[in-house]
């Protein structure tokens, strides 16, 4: 069966090119795909285009449109299995970690699912009599939605659901490198009853499937997750037509410990903060901050532990995390370390590929740890996206928020201390998305998700993830006209 989806059609490519999808944790074939070039993305804009300017979606109900997300949510239920694997065989990840994922992502079909009829508009009073006013809600348009390979569905999710809530119509540009999950679901919107034309998917590599998306006159938004670099590239495309522009970008986040916190906590939440998924997690605590008293037992305690982290795929029940998603990553990670010693970082461990049985064939690197860093390496100040680990030390509050702000980025962070006063100080200074206090990772569809600084230009989640989707109008009604005569 083709893979694009453009108007309600399933079809492969326009040039008929493919693309093939191997497993980053055994280079095993996972399927191919049709690689759409930029024509068929441009298709898939003209038939987003018509649906939304011919309709019915953006004047459904509300209260219909919510229902059609609640019964998408079921479906993932149903399929959570197969999308797991699915999600798995792409990413590398472990499989219990995907169906984590999937449970994560009915949950936000089912949030958004309920706030499209949550606030529907408001009257505003005006002080004249003869006047009603009202401020309404209207979908946006024609949605680009550009996203990731580390959380595919998710990162997927947490477009479509809003964006669908709303009455816009959109083209789903997922990464290049796993489109699987992304098929999926465009099969349980179709079963769901989305309308032809409203959802669109388009397969293929950025420069190619996705660049349109950015320029092209009849997108009226993009909401992106991804890369600085591309985040910055596709802002400046889509100034030409003033699109309205949603960035979720990367992170560089600092994990604060003070010499008062609970030790344990401490340790096991800085592991799962920076080792989950192997480092490539947007928020991971990849920079770890650490009180002088504490730094040399906190530190061994985080090497000891780090040292016996198991690696393996994803349907390896004894592994604790996976693969990096490909070779040129993998390259990446490597050459962020060889910098980081280059300037005068101490490794402490990992630092070098694994070998053995299961792992030669995948793209594994092992926990590292950089220790005596400071915030003026690269090491420090970029994104490596890998499971590496930079401690530097700080003595007292003030330091360790001055040295947590030192970043372009500010998307998330924690602070652990058993002091709830200065943890929550340090909390309200920190200037960025999300800060947990004595925890790594959590998040609820309810709550906002977004970057301050360079890791974004927008929120996702909560009601502001839904209203990124929707334009403001304010309706005014004069009722008693007459006329004013200023120019009589
Ligand atoms: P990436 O920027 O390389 O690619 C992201 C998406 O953009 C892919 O679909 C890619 O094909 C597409 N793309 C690339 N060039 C394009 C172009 N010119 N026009 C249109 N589309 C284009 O990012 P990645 O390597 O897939 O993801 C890793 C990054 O994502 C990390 O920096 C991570 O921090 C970030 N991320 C952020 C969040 C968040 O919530 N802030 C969540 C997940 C990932």
């Amino acid at each position: 069966m083709p893979d694009l989806y453009i108007d309600g059609s399933w079809r492969g490519a326009l040039d008929e090119r493919t693309r093939e999808i191997r497993c980053p944790a055994d280079g095993s074939r996972v399927g191919v795909v049709d690689e759409a070039g930029g024509k068929d993305t441009v298709e898939a804009i003209a038939a987003a285009r018509r649906a939304f300017d011919e309709g019915p979606w953006p004047t459904t109900p509300a209260a219909d449109r919510g229902d059609l997300l609640l019964r998408v949510a079921d479906l993932l239920v149903r399929d959570k299995d197969a999308l797991a694997r699915a999600e798995s065989l792409d990413t590398g990840k472990r499989l219990v970690e995907s169906e984590y994922d999937i449970d994560d992502i009915a949950n936000c079909f089912r949030y958004f699912g309920r706030q499209a009829t949550a606030e529907a508009g408001r009257v505003v009073e005006t002080g004249t009599p003869s006047v009603d006013s009202r401020v309404v809600y209207e979908p946006v348009g024609v949605c680009a939605l550009i996203t990731p390979w580390n959380y595919p569905l998710l990162q997927t999710a947490w477009k479509v659901a809003p964006a669908l809530a709303a009455g816009n119509t959109f083209v789903l540009k997922p990464s290049e490198l796993t489109p699987h999950t992304a098929i999926r679901l465009m099969r349980l919107l179709e079963e769901a009853g989305v309308p032809p034309g409203v959802a669109n998917l388009v397969l293929g590599a950025g420069p190619e499937a996705g660049a349109p998306l950015a320029d092209h006159p009849d997108v009226d938004l993009v909401s992106f997750t991804g890369g600085l670099a591309t985040g910055r590239a596709l802002m400046a495309a889509a100034a030409g037509t003033v699109k309205k522009v949603a960035l979720e970008l990367g992170g560089k986040n600092p994990n604060i410990v003070f010499a008062d916190a609970d030790f344990e906590t401490a340790v096991d939440m800085a592991l799962t903060a920076v080792f989950l998924h192997s480092g490539q997690v947007c928020s991971a605590g990849a920079r770890l901050l650490v009180e002088d008293g504490l730094h040399d037992r906190l530190v061994d305690e985080i090497v000891r532990r780090a040292s016996r982290i198991r690696l393996g795929g994803p349907f390896d029940e004894r592994a604790q995390t996976g693969p990096l998603i490909s070779a040129a990553h993998r390259e990446k990670v490597e050459a962020y370390v060889a910098r980081g010693l280059a300037e005068g970082a101490v490794l402490r461990c990992g630092g070098e590929r694994p070998t053995g049985p299961g792992l030669d064939d995948g793209f594994y690197y092992p926990p590292t740890v950089l220790d005596e860093c400071s915030d003026d390496m690269s090491v420090v100040r970029e994104e490596s996206f890998g499971p590496v680990l930079t401690v530097e030390r700080f003595s007292g509050e003030a330091e360790a928020v001055r040295l947590a702000n030192d970043t372009i980025y500010g998307l998330a962070g924690a602070v652990f201390s058993t002091d709830e006063a200065k943890a929550q100080r340090v909390a309200a200074r920190l200037r960025i998305g999300t800060v947990w206090i004595n925890d790594f990772h959590p998040y609820v569809p309810q709550a906002e998700w977004g970057g301050y600084k360079q890791s974004g230009s927008g929120r996702e989640l909560g009601p502001s993830g839904l209203a990124e989707y929707r334009e403001t109008k304010h309706i005014w009604r004069n009722t008693d006209p007459s006329p004013q005569g200023w120019f009589d």
